[in-house]
C-alpha cells in the first residue's frame, strides 16, 4: 500500500460524499491485504484499490435524489451493499446477497483510507452524538448483535467467546448489554497482557488461554460465540457448549479451505450450529444503542493519522489494543 494524492470524489444521484473522521484497520481484510497474506492475493486483477471498509464522518456533500441526510450529519457505514432486489435483500439479509459488494473491497467501490468518501444514501447509519471512533466500532458490533439476533440466546445465558479481536470483543459487549449470567472470553497466551485484560475492562467475569479453557469451562456454557477463526477452537467448542447448547461461528477462517470438526459429537449433544455474517438493519439500531450505553473506550485505538498508516499495519500486526483506526 502506498499513500498518494486523488481528485475530492463527488457524488451523483442516490449518494452523500462523506469527510472521514476515523476509518478502521480489519486484521481479516485491509491487514491481510497488506501483508499480501495468500487468500488476499486476488486483489492484485484489480489494483489500484483505496481500501478502508469500516468507517465514520461527516456528511460533507449530498448528490442529487438524496433524502433524509443533510450535510453535517455524522453517520456509520454499513459497507455491505446487496443488489436490492433479490429475496435476500428484501428479507432484510443484504449482508448474504449472492451479489454482494463490499465498500473498500470491490473493486468499483473507492473506501475510506481517504480524506473524503461517497456511498450511496443507503448505507449510512446516523450516529448522533457517539465519537467518530465509536461508530467505525458499530460495525464490529452490529456484526456481534446479529450473531445474537440469529441465536438462541436469552437473558441469564452462560457465554463463551473464542477471540478477543475487535468481533469477538463486540461479542462480549452484546453478550453483557444482552445479560448473560456469565461471559467467558478465550485467548490465546499473546492475549494474557492487553487483550484479556481489556476484555474484563468490558464486562468478561472470566478471561481463559486456550490452554486451559476446557478444563475452566467443564460445566458447559449454554451459548459458544466463536470469533476467531481458528479451527482449534471448533473443536474446543465442541466439547464445552452444553448439551442442547449453541455454537455461533462468526470468525472466517483465513486460508482454510476446510475446518475438522467432530459433527457427530455435535449432534449427539443436540447442539445447533448457527453461521454469521454480515449485519440486518435491526443489528444496526441495536448495536448504536448499546453504544450509547456502554464505554467502549477500552476497545477503541490505539489510532494513527492517516500519514502514519505503516505504523498503523506494524500495530496492527503486534496486535495492540482492539480496534486500530487512521484518522485522515
Ligand atoms: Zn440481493
Amino acid at each position: 500500500m502506498a499513500l498518494d494524492s486523488v481528485p475530492i470524489p463527488e457524488p451523483v444521484s442516490g449518494e452523500v460524499r462523506i469527510r472521514v473522521e476515523s476509518v478502521g484497520i480489519d486484521g481479516g481484510a485491509e491487514a491481510l491485504i497488506y501483508d499480501w497474506h495468500e487468500s488476499k492475493r486476488h486483489y492484485a486483477d484489480q489494483l489500484p484499490q483505496l481500501f478502508g471498509h469500516e468507517f465514520a464522518g461527516v456528511i460533507d456533500a449530498t448528490g442529487p435524489n438524496v433524502d433524509g441526510f443533510d450535510v453535517g450529519t455524522r453517520v456509520a457505514v454499513e459497507p455491505i451493499l446487496g443488489c436490492g432486489h433479490c429475496r435476500l435483500c428484501r428479507s432484510g439479509s443484504f449482508g448474504i446477497c449472492p451479489d454482494r459488494r463490499i465498500v473498500g473491497l470491490h473493486p468499483d467501490l473507492d473506501g475510506a483510507f481517504a480524506e473524503y468518501a461517497v456511498v450511496p444514501q443507503e448505507t449510512l447509519y446516523p450516529i448522533g452524538s457517539l465519537s467518530a471512533d465509536e461508530g467505525v466500532f458499530l460495525e464490529l458490533l452490529g456484526l456481534a448483535v446479529h450473531g445474537i439476533e440469529r441465536s438462541q440466546f436469552t437473558a441469564g445465558d452462560s457465554v463463551a467467546i473464542s477471540g478477543p479481536g475487535s468481533v469477538g470483543i463486540g461479542a462480549l459487549v452484546a453478550a453483557v448489554a444482552g445479560g448473560a449470567s456469565s461471559v467467558t472470553v478465550i485467548g490465546t497466551a499473546d492475549d494474557r497482557e492487553d487483550r484479556l485484560p481489556l476484555a474484563r475492562e468490558l464486562g468478561a467475569t472470566q478471561t481463559v488461554t486456550n490452554e486451559n479453557a476446557e478444563a475452566k469451562l467443564e460445566a458447559g456454557v449454554d451459548v459458544f460465540i466463536e470469533a476467531s477463526g481458528h479451527p482449534d477452537a471448533v473443536s474446543l467448542a465442541s466439547s464445552v457448549t452444553r448439551r442442547d447448547g449453541e455454537l455461533v461461528q462468526i470468525g472466517i477462517f483465513h486460508g482454510s479451505e476446510t475446518v475438522p470438526v467432530d459433527l457427530t459429537r455435535l449432534v449427539r449433544r443436540g447442539v445447533s450450529i448457527t453461521t454469521v455474517y454480515g449485519r440486518r438493519d435491526s443489528s444496526w439500531r441495536r448495536a448504536t444503542a448499546i453504544a450509547e450505553n456502554t464505554d467502549l473506550s477500552p476497545a477503541l485505538g490505539p489510532s494513527f493519522p492517516i500519514a502514519e498508516y505503516e505504523r498503523a499495519f506494524d500495530a496492527t500486526r503486534q496486535r495492540e489494543g482492539i480496534k486500530i483506526m487512521l484518522h485522515p
